[in-house]
């Protein structure tokens, strides 16, 4: 078992006590009581603190940081001492002594001298590096279990990329219990929630965002929203990889499906910082570690033509339409950890379309569409309409774009002024016109709208866009964005089941929705 630890981090008794209470309520496993941010600190106050952690029954852990590891009020080596020491003979589960402390020194020999009187409490001993990585963390791990053997030996480095984690989880692997290794910032977040399927001893979360003792700490409320409470030895994980990943609607909208089917398998957000070269690593150390049991990614900006081109350098398989749309945004690891590359954003978005109009795909060939945009999504969608024979025109407001992609998929193409002349069956927008928080914007003229059009809006934030309430007065039919998201979202669940199951969509449906309303 793996604790969900919650700090006690107050600079009141009242306030640690408050802090006691809402930890239990949020499903702490134990509490670590973070007795250096106690402000006038001494054996009474420890005294009471330690009394109310006890009270609850959860294992207690009595850490008094010193301030050269990120301890707080600069408490002199005596005190620290003193705190641990009497808080052995409180009856604390566990104490946190810090590795630099421990191996030498009066420091030392007190807290072995407590250790010795008393059997049954259990020593963590720890090691913190709030700027990089330790230089060899798999030395660091050695020399705390040569100073004692029975100590739960603890890391806690600052992780600057994502691929500085990789360590930290071969080091889970191979001592399991013995060991908690932390890695901190927004890059390390995963480690806090990949820790428990490696069965590590502990790992961390705040009560608040605020609370938070260390950066990256994810409050409790977030971990079980990544389904820590399910997760064990035979967990599978999932997740979206990009840059920025914080907002993305995937993880909950992915999460909800798999609990809605009972399936072990959990979807993160994974930071993957930098280009072509830092998304390769990140790929060759998921895939050199099948015991990490990552199965796919749905993969969004900037990835998506990193991830095509890390399937083909690999000679791996890829959707024949990805390959034209010349971008990925689903990568699904099979057997053998061979990889595949699929876009659902075509699909996702053709099923939209195809769905509100009740015509299947082949139906769309011969219809005029008007594609507003030339970027990524713009691509996925031409294709896609392109290859059923739609006759697409594109307007975009850098023409030069409009220009190369209508050469490359044989449409016709204008600037974006252009579009007051719009006379198509289909008007799909693939700019970010419109978009949170620039709603009352729309890149098409009202007047061009008619009630004879379907008009298709890929923007999902808002769910209604400027654009499609004034189609919807010019009576025409409307799709919002969200239908995209929602059905390359379902793709995506299948592909990353192998086609074994199909999606709850109803589930998936009102995850996105739920998710949209909170934005
Ligand atoms: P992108 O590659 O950056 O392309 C952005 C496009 O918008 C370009 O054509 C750009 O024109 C145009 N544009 C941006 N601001 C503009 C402005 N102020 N005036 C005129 N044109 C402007 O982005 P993308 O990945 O294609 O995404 C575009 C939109 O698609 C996003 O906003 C998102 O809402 C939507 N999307 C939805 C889904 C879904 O599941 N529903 C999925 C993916 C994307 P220039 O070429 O002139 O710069």
């Amino acid at each position: 078992m793996t604790y969900l630890a919650i700090p006690i981090s107050a600079k009141d008794l009242n306030t640690c006590k408050e802090q006691i209470k809402t930890a239990c309520a949020a499903g702490a496993e134990a509490l670590e009581l973070r007795t250096d941010y106690i402000e006038g600190l001494n054996t009474d106050k420890l005294a009471e603190v330690v009394s109310a952690g006890k009270q609850t029954k959860l294992p207690v852990v009595v850490t008094c940081r010193d301030p050269k590891e990120g301890g707080q009020n600069n408490l002199p080596p005596a005190i620290r001492i003193e705190i641990l020491a009497k808080a052995v003979k409180l009856g604390a589960d566990f104490i946190d002594c810090e590795y630099e402390n421990f191996k030498h020194g009066d420091f030392a020999c007190a807290i072995k001298k407590t250790l010795a009187e008393n059997g049954k409490i259990k020593l963590i001993i720890s090691a913190h590096n709030f700027k990089n990585k330790f230089e060899n963390l798999a030395q660091v791990y050695e020399q705390i279990f040569t100073v004692c053997p029975a100590a739960v030996a603890k890391t806690a480095y600052q992780a600057n990329h994502i691929n500085d984690c990789f360590e930290a989880f071969d080091i889970l692997k191979k001592h399991g219990k013995k060991t908690i290794a932390i890695c901190m910032g927004k890059a390390g977040v995963i480690s806090r929630i990949i820790a428990k399927k490696l069965d590590a001893f502990m790992t961390f979360a705040s009560i608040e965002a605020n609370s938070a003792t260390a950066p990256g700490q994810l409050t409790s409320e977030q971990m079980k929203s990544y389904r820590f409470d399910i997760i064990d030895s035979a967990t599978e994980f999932f997740g979206v990889i990009g840059d920025p990943v914080a907002h993305s609607m995937s993880p909950a909208v992915h999460n909800a499906c798999f609990a809605a089917e009972k399936m072990n398998r959990v979807y993160l957000p994974v930071l993957v910082a930098g280009g072509q070269t830092d998304f390769n690593e990140f790929m060759d150390n998921i895939t050199s570690r099948p015991y990490l049991d990552f199965k796919g990614f749905s993969i969004t900006i900037p990835h998506k033509t990193s991830a095509l081109e890390y399937a083909r350098e690999k000679g791996e398989h890829i959707e024949p339409l990805a390959v034209k749309i010349g971008a990925a945004n689903t990568l699904t690891i099979g057997i053998n950890e061979r990889i595949n590359a699929y876009n659902t954003d075509y699909a996702g978005a053709m099923d939209a379309l195809t769905n509100a109009m009740g015509i299947t795909r082949k139906q769309l060939h011969g219809k005029t569409v008007a594609v507003v945009g030339a970027g990524g999504a713009a691509r996925a969608i031409i294709a896609g309409l392109v290859d059923v024979g739609a006759k697409v025109t594109i307007y975009n407001r850098t023409i030069a774009r409009a220009n190369n992609l209508a050469l490359e998929f044989g449409c016709r193409s204008d600037d974006l002024a252009g579009i007051k002349n719009l006379d198509a069956e289909i008007v799909v927008n693939c700019t970010s016109i419109g978009m949170h928080p620039e709603v009352n914007a729309s890149p098409v003229p009202a007047q061009c709208l008619k009630s004879s059009m379907t008009v298709f809006d890929t923007v999902y934030n808002p769910m209604e866009t400027l654009l499609l309430r004034q189609a919807k007065q010019a009576r025409a039919k409307t799709i919002s964005g969200v239908e995209m998201f929602i059905n390359q979202a379902g793709e995506q669940f299948k592909l990353f089941t192998h086609a074994h199951t199909d999606c709850p969509m109803e589930t998936l449906r009102k995850a996105t929705l739920e998710k949209l309303d909170r934005k």
